[in-house]
């Protein structure tokens, strides 16, 4: 029997919510499996610990989780912290630390779930946005001089290297392979940045000669969005740059019906170091600590935490038990137009998990 050596770690929010939920949901799948069983360790990183301690996560904090098979995480953001303090202070030092440079962002309209786009099928929403995860404008280089004088300035510079391009177009080539449409949009700004773009529109055209039975096409970041609501049914694969990304993978999330519903993977796709999975909301402050907080996105999350494993036939039980949840209304949370909980919610797809525990047996 393998045991599977899992981080949690809450942060902040409603991140310590969905995140015992999700792990709840795992252990109700392993309880069920001959195969494989989890040693879960949990950080109190975040918010709190940085009120008691000045640090997100302590200076030898990637060392406690190096050995880890995987990472799930919940939120970082506190209402009294500056943002960019616990975004860099947390997540990005892990996402970071562990050059998990490919943030995978599958979307789709689950059973049941009233989306907002009403000339489509739901059928027609079925993406995945990759998203440069390591550099670009996110890369965290620039800087602020003569601070608080009328000649104060402030930079953030968008860092491309051909390293950082290459491998994630390749990856994301490699992605699109692996799904029926094989179809790949590079989503672009050359014609305004007219310098690492460009030189990301070179290396897409360089990659997809590895590719020959990829069809690609490419698409200006502001047309892209656009396109989402207008033709949805028209991409596949779209991968992006780090903050572009970001943007897009929002208004997926919003047109597949919620933000609370929404899954990522941040891959090091070289198993280097542990991959992290976590839900793409936030800590959701308006809602925090009452129990409301959809716990959808995590379990999603748990679903590609289990495919990374290679624990496919517990991935398989944990999305349709998903999909069983959200195509009930009653089970529906608040972001959904419900009044479901979030101990509802994780019950039922407990016990989904306790009457097709035989599926948890099947070979992956
Ligand atoms: P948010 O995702 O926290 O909330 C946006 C809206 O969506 C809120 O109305 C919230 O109630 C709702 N919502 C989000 N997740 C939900 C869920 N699971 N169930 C029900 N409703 C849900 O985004 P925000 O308000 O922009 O950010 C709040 C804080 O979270 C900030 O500090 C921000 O920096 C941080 N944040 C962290 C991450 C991360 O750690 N990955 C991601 C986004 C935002
Ligand atoms: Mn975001």
């Amino acid at each position: 029997m393998k045991t599977w050596r899992i981080a949690t770690i809450p942060g902040d929010g409603i991140g310590k919510e969905v995140v015992p939920a999700g792990q709840r949901v795992l252990e109700a799948l392993a309880q069920r499996s001959d195969a494989f069983a989890f040693e879960f360790e949990n950080f109190d990183w975040g918010g709190d610990y940085y009120r008691q301690r000045g640090v997100m996560m302590p200076a030898d904090g990637l060392d406690a989780l190096r050995n880890k098979d995987a990472i799930l995480f919940g939120s970082a953001g506190d209402p009294h912290i500056a943002d960019h303090i616990t975004l860099w202070g947390l997540r990005l030092k892990i996402c970071q630390g562990f050059d998990q440079y490919a943030n995978v962002r599958p979307t789709r309209i689950l059973p049941g779930i009233d989306a907002p786009l009403k000339r489509c099928a739901p059928a027609d929403l079925d993406w995945v946005i990759v998203r440069e995860n390591s550099e670009g404008e996110y890369s965290g280089v620039g800087g602020r001089a003569h601070q608080g004088h009328p000649i104060e300035v402030a930079t953030d510079v968008s860092m491309m290297t051909r390293a950082g391009v290459e491998r994630i177009l390749r990856f994301a080539f490699r992605l699109a392979q692996s799904r029926p449409r094989k179809h790949l949009t590079v989503i672009t700004k050359s014609n305004a940045q007219r310098h690492a773009m460009v030189m990301w529109d070179e290396i897409a055209v360089q990659i997809s000669k590895e590719f020959p039975d990829v069809s690609w096409d490419k698409e200006l970041v502001d047309a892209a969005t656009a396109r989402m609501v207008n033709r949805p049914a028209s991409l596949d694969t779209i991968v992006a740059t780090n903050l572009h990304a970001d943007i897009l993978s929002d208004l997926a999330a919003a047109l597949a019906g919620s933000l609370g519903i929404a899954p990522t993977a941040n891959l090091d796709p070289e198993r280097r170091y542990p991959s992290m999975f976590e839900p793409i909301h936030g800590s959701a402050f308006d809602i925090m600590g009452k129990g409301l907080a959809n716990p959808i996105g995590t379990f999603w999350s748990a679903v590609m935490l289990l495919e990374h494993l290679g624990e496919n036939a517990a991935a398989r039980v944990l999305m349709a038990a998903i999909e069983h949840v959200t195509a009930n209304p009653a089970l529906h949370t608040r972001d959904l137009g419900g009044s479901a909980t979030t101990a509802q919610v994780t019950d039922a797809v407990c016990s989904y998990v306790a009457q097709h525990a035989a599926l948890v047996q099947q070979a992956a």
